[in-house]
């Protein structure tokens, strides 16, 4: 069976508008609970945190356990590559953010249509094998968001890659844009080891309607809304590693207790998931997991993931004009230095970025309507 991997793209911060405000002493306690559970793979990027995620995990981890009792998993930042001799210096800086001599898997990082600067400009995997000659790499692998004819493509023309790392879980398994199941197909094909992010879709399938959860607890009562979306991942084959990427000590104690106790779903329960899947979708406005790859492209500053994210909130709340999510919307307005929604100037340098496909600046008109309103305390 696969392992749970603990994931550093959504920490908690002391300051919810500055994510590189790491909480140390809560980040420490998460790790401590992790590693005491028996689980030992974490997962980083160059990127996380606005470029703190890394050094984030030597604090917390490498300066405090013995290097042979944890695996380490980091990214080749493709979003600022144009050239091959940044390699070296990106790589070297890498190391010693993550304080350690190698790494044990390492991923270009989001290998797509949105790098293809890098991928197609830059010899990335040779120097990735070499890294590996060097022994400052064990596992080359790539992580991914395009479909599955891409991939194929990329498995095909380079069989020096040992693992690929897919957003899979029971919403996107069979959704034609994100394509799960098929590229989950492809990469056992190729006989690649698989690692799954976003089990719970950004959060959506922990926190899913009223309705679907009836649905779900009608026939097991003793089953959280979470344990269905675990039970669908950790049980898939050739699965290594599942990522949750969790942001309290609470949640990641749920993660352990609901991946421990994944029990397969039998065929009844599999039905279920596409009623569930079906409900949910009628009522996400916005696909956006937060993964937040936008935010620094914009220009005026606008954190993308953070009115999306309320947006959609507010969107649950049927025919209400004024809900708490259009208050926090108001007091988002007043931080300094934030774009808001109607700051859009629709350069569209935001748009590459987004592996999920969503077209921001239209959607950002669509949240200005709905939140930038005298109801919620704006003046026309
Ligand atoms: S299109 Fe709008 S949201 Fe996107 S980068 Fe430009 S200003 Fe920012
Ligand atoms: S809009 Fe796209 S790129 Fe931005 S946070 Fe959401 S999913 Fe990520």
């Amino acid at each position: 069976m696969a392992q749970l991997g603990f994931g550093m793209m959504r920490l908690p911060v002391l300051d919810e508008n500055d994510q590189t405000s790491i909480d140390l002493e809560h980040v420490t306690k998460m790790v401590d609970t992790y590693m005491e559970s028996g689980f030992n793979y974490f997962d980083t990027a160059f990127v996380y945190h606005e470029g703190v995620g890394e050094s984030t995990f030597k604090k917390t981890v490498t300066d405090r356990y013995p290097r042979d009792s944890f695996k380490i998993a980091t990214k080749l930042p493709l979003f600022v590559i144009t050239e091959e001799s940044q390699l070296e210096p990106i790589f070297a800086q890498q190391l010693e953010n993550c304080g350690v001599d190698y790494f044990d898997y390492f991923m270009l990082h989001n290998v797509s249509g949105l790098t293809e600067n890098a991928w197609k400009n830059v010899d990335l995997y040779s120097f990735i094998e070499q890294k590996k000659q060097e022994g400052k790499i064990k596992h080359i692998g790539i992580s991914t968001h395009g479909d599955a004819e891409f991939l194929e493509e990329i498995l095909f023309d380079h069989p020096e890659l040992e693992f690929v790392l897919l957003q899979i879980n029971y919403m996107d398994w069979e959704d034609e844009g994100i394509q799960s199941k098929k590229c989950w197909e492809v990469a056992r094909k190729y006989n690649k080891k698989i690692m799954i992010m976003e089990p719970y879709k950004g959060g959506f399938l922990a926190d899913v309607p009223e309705e679907a959860e009836k649905i779900m607890k009608e026939y097991n009562p003793d089953k959280s809304v979470v344990s269905w979306a675990m039970r669908f991942v950790a049980n898939l084959e050739d699965v290594e590693v599942v990522l949750t990427g969790s942001s309290t000590l609470e949640q990641l104690e749920s993660n352990i207790h609901e991946f421990k106790n994944a029990d397969p779903l039998n065929d009844e329960e599999l039905e279920i998931l596409k009623d569930v899947g079906e409900i949910i979708n009628s009522n996400i406005t916005v696909d956006c997991t937060k993964c937040r790859y936008c935010v620094d492209a914009c220009t005026e500053n606008i954190d993308i993931a953070k009115v999306f994210d309320l947006y959609n909130k507010h969107q649950m709340l049927e025919d209400e004009d004024w809900t708490p999510f259009g208050n926090a919307y108001l007091n988002y307005s007043k931080l300094p230095d934030v774009g808001i929604a109607s700051d859009c100037i629709e350069c569209e340098a935001c748009i590459d970025e987004c592996p999920q496909g969503i077209n921001i600046p239209d959607v950002l008109k669509d949240v200005a309507e709905a939140f930038e309103t005298e109801v919620n305390g704006f003046q026309n």
